[in-house]
Formats: C-alpha cells, structure tokens, sequence
C-alpha cells in the first residue's frame, strides 16, 4: 500500500460509519434479509415466509472494539443482527453479551498457530504443521478460558489471517480442519468452511479507502438482485482510532522484525 494510503487510512481518514448504514439500509430497502453466518448456514434454503435475498454480514474485531460497538449500535438500530468475531486482544465481555443478547452470532476469531509461529519464528509449512497439536491445546484452552469469561456458548470460530499464516502457507483455520478436534471442543461452523462458501460465491471483503472493497463494492451486488450477498467487515476501516492503530502498527512492525532474526543464538563459549 502507498505509504500516503496507509498514513491516510490510519490516522486521517473521516469516520465511514454513515456509509455504512446507507449500505444496511440500502440492503434492507431492496429486500435482502441480513443475518450472520450460522443463521444462514443452518436455514440452508430461503424460509417460505421470509425472504429470497440474504445478505450475509460479519464482523471480525481485529482491532478497535470501540468502533465495533459503533457498528453493532448502526445495526441494532435498523434491527439487524450479524456475526461478530473477536480475538484474545479484542475481546470485550460487556460488548460480546451486548451482541449476544440482540441475537447476534459471537464467535471466536483465534489464530493460535501464527502466535507460535511467530514465538518460534517457524519459516516452513512443515515446521508449522508439526506445531499443529500444540496449536490445538492452546485453542482448546483459550476458547475455554472464553467461554467463562464471557458466559457465551461460542460455537462458531472464523480463522484470523497473519503474515506469519502466509509466510509458512498454513493459515489458522487448518487446526479445526480436524472433524475429532472440532466436535471436541464445540465448534459447529468456521467462517472458512469451504461448503459454506460455495454457497456464498459472491463475496466482498472492505479494505481502505480508495480501493474500500476486495472482490466488489456489496452495493452493486445488491442492485444486481443477487440472491445471496457475502460482506466481511473490520471496524478499522470505517472509523480511525489512531491511539489503536498507530499501537497496531508498531506491533506489526515490531513483530515481523522479531520473526525475521535468526532463531538460533551462537553457542556461548565456556571457560
Ligand atoms: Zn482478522
């Protein structure tokens, strides 16, 4: 991205969350009936009494709750009730039972394999997938640890994607590909199901200004009558927090240099 974006992205940019409810309300205008992943995962068919246009929302809460909750209240009020997916670090109890409690779908948004890969600075696919069992304890633990937290059931997950995912090849989501696993700790739907995303085939993914979609703008799907439209969102890209992003990036920054040093020390000399 040219620096500029970024900088103008980050820290500048006015707040979108207007044109996010214009998108909603366009939506609801034309019909579609917007609701989360597993609600339109487990309807498989359009209900007789509702309607033939879905619009699928969801949420992945990789940074700034604040904004999230700005975005839940847009929803809420021209009640609507999506997917919401948060991480270890943006986890916020009050605002997940808030979500929960108007039916929205809460989830776990988890990526503990590019934590270890990351940890151990693991390079290979190989090396990443023998890390694979220790992963799984440590989702096993952290989804646990969650669900106490926050007294939801959180059976639906949707992998996080980080350069570290894309450096070894293995992205997140390979640790629930394992059925024993999943039916183990409770898991129903994962975001990247692939049967799940067959039957969503247009999907559009919200990226920074200009660009301000990946596949297609959801309003020109939407004007097209498509029977079934797919948007991912992240608060990031509606509304600046630039205390949270300039932290953000400086974690990045921080962590690709870490994981880019040379994993092994010379041996120390003795005597
Ligand atoms: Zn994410």
């Amino acid at each position: 991205m040219i620096l500029w974006h970024r900088i103008h992205a980050d820290f500048l940019m006015p707040s979108r969350l207007g044109e996010f409810a214009r998108l909603l309300e366009t939506a609801l205008h034309a019909d579609y009936e917007v609701m989360g992943i597993q609600r339109f995962w487990r309807e498989r068919a359009p209900s007789e009494e509702g309607s033939e246009r879905r619009f699928v929302l969801r949420h992945d809460v990789d940074t700034d709750p604040g904004t999230a909750a700005a975005l839940w209240q847009i929803e809420r009020g021209l009640g609507i009730a999506g997917s919401w997916f948060f991480r270890l670090s943006t986890r916020d109890t009050a605002l997940m039972a808030a979500i929960a409690l108007s039916n929205g779908e809460v989830g776990y948004h988890y990526e503990e394999l590019a934590t270890i890969a990351k940890e151990r600075r693991l390079r290979t696919r190989d090396e990443a997938l023998a890390a694979l069992p220790e992963a799984r304890d440590r989702f096993r633990a952290n989804l646990a640890e969650l669900r106490v937290a926050t007294g939801l059931p959180l059976r639906v997950a949707a992998s996080h994607g980080d350069f570290a995912n894309r450096h070894v090849g293995v992205p997140n989501w390979t640790l629930l590909a394992d059925r024993s696993f999943r039916d183990e700790v409770g898991i129903d739907l994962e975001g990247y199901d692939a049967d799940l995303l067959a039957r969503m085939p247009l999907r559009s993914t919200d990226t920074a200004p200009p660009r301000r979609w990946v596949a297609e703008d959801p309003l020109a799907a939407i004007g097209r009558g498509e029977p079934v439209v797919y948007a991912l969102v992240h608060p990031r890209h509606w509304r600046v927090a630039r205390a949270i992003n300039a932290r953000d990036d400086v974690a990045r920054i921080i962590d690709g240099v870490r994981y880019r040093l040379p994993r092994f020390r010379l041996p120390r000399r003795h005597g």
